[in-house]
């Protein structure tokens, strides 16, 4: 018998959240099984374990975007019992049963070799947030960063922050948008170079372009501040959107493309080919500083989840929740 966070959904229509005892059986079809050892909380999860459903496809459900441990069983020779693996996508916690969750069986596909140089813990400190910032950092790079500060908003976030430390490791100038003043000195202690208050960007004169002002930008906000932040880029640069906590909305003008060559560029961590997500886990293991990392992290169980879901829709969270399967 094992333990899982399991959403049903009652009569009424509502859904609810809580820890249950489950045994091998009763898991999907799949290749190989794991032994879950760390998950983490992301904004989606926070949609799914909330009394709505969110983004649940089918009850009961188990949630959990993404998950690290180790090979139980494989029927699939890529992977054998004790390999350590790292999941993120593929609807995942969504469509699939997920990694809240001491056991989980998935489709081999699905997985990536947890890279050298990271361990369960850390590779879900960093989890689809710092996966996705990761992404977002090389498709700038692709692209070329600019001269001039490399904005990222919701800074304090798990996107945010990773992308902070990242950017900054590799030796850019991090200008961290935060709504939250009180996050100053986290922010800095992961490499930001300048604290820019939400308002400076949301409440600038709605003109279509201002001061060319950034390099580049991971935007893990959308709305009215990608729509602000467009016309504040330098000449060529790129915009990495990653995210929507502020809004799905986008109220900008097409004349930063045209007159400043701005580059918009969507970044889905979802359906990431194999290639694509080692590429990405494997630069993680080099970049991002294993210090800041940690000093990201706030700690759960199983049974905090029902609670820190909501949280983390209402944009409370600092960091990274890591969810110990086995506390
Ligand atoms: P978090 O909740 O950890 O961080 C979001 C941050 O955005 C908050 O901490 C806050 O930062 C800021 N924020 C929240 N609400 C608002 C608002 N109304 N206006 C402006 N800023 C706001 O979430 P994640 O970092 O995990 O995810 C960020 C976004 O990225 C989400 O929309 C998520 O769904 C998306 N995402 C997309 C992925 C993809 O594949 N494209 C993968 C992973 C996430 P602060 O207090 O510092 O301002």
């Amino acid at each position: 018998m094992f333990k899982a966070l399991v959403v049903e959904k009652n009569e009424d229509g509502k859904t609810n959240a809580a820890v249950q005892e489950m045994s091998l059986d009763q898991l999907p079809a799949g290749d190989v099984t794991v032994a879950v050892e760390y998950s983490t909380v992301n904004y989606k999860d926070g949609l799914c374990i909330g009394p709505g459903g969110g983004l649940v496809r089918n009850y009961p459900h188990i949630p959990g975007i993404d998950f690290a441990g180790t090979v139980e069983a494989s029927d699939d020779p890529r992977y054998k019992a004790g390999d350590k693996v790292v999941l993120t996508g593929w609807r995942v916690g969504e469509a699939y049963w997920g990694g809240y969750s001491q056991k989980a069986r998935v489709k081999a596909d699905w997985l990536v070799p947890l890279p050298a140089g990271l361990d369960t813990r850390q590779a879900m400190a960093v989890g689809t947030a710092g996966f996705t910032a990761m992404l977002a950092v090389m498709a700038l790079e692709d692209h070329g960063i600019k001269d001039g500060p490399v904005l990222v908003t919701g800074a304090a976030g798990g996107v945010g922050s990773v992308a902070t430390a990242i950017l900054s490791n590799l030796g850019h100038q991090v200008a961290a948008v935060t709504g939250r003043p009180e996050t100053a000195e986290y922010l800095t202690s992961l490499g930001a170079t300048q604290i820019v208050a939400r308002d400076e960007i949301n409440e600038t004169t709605k003109r279509p372009l201002e001061a060319e002002t950034w390099g580049g930008c991971v935007d893990a906000v959308g709305g009215e501040m990608l729509a602000r932040l467009l016309g504040q880029m330098k000449y060529g640069a790129s915009v990495s959107a990653v995210g929507l906590a502020g809004g799905a909305g986008l109220p900008a003008t097409v004349i930063p493309f045209l007159l400043r060559g701005v580059n918009l560029l969507g970044i889905d961590s979802v359906m990431q080919p194999y290639d694509n997500r080692v590429r990405a886990w494997q630069r993680i293991a080099k970049d991002l500083p294993m210090d800041k990392l940690e000093a990201m992290i706030v700690p759960a169980t199983l049974s905090d989840l029902p609670t820190l879901g909501p949280d983390i829709l209402k944009g409370q969270v600092k960091g990274r929740i890591v969810v110990d399967l086995n506390a």
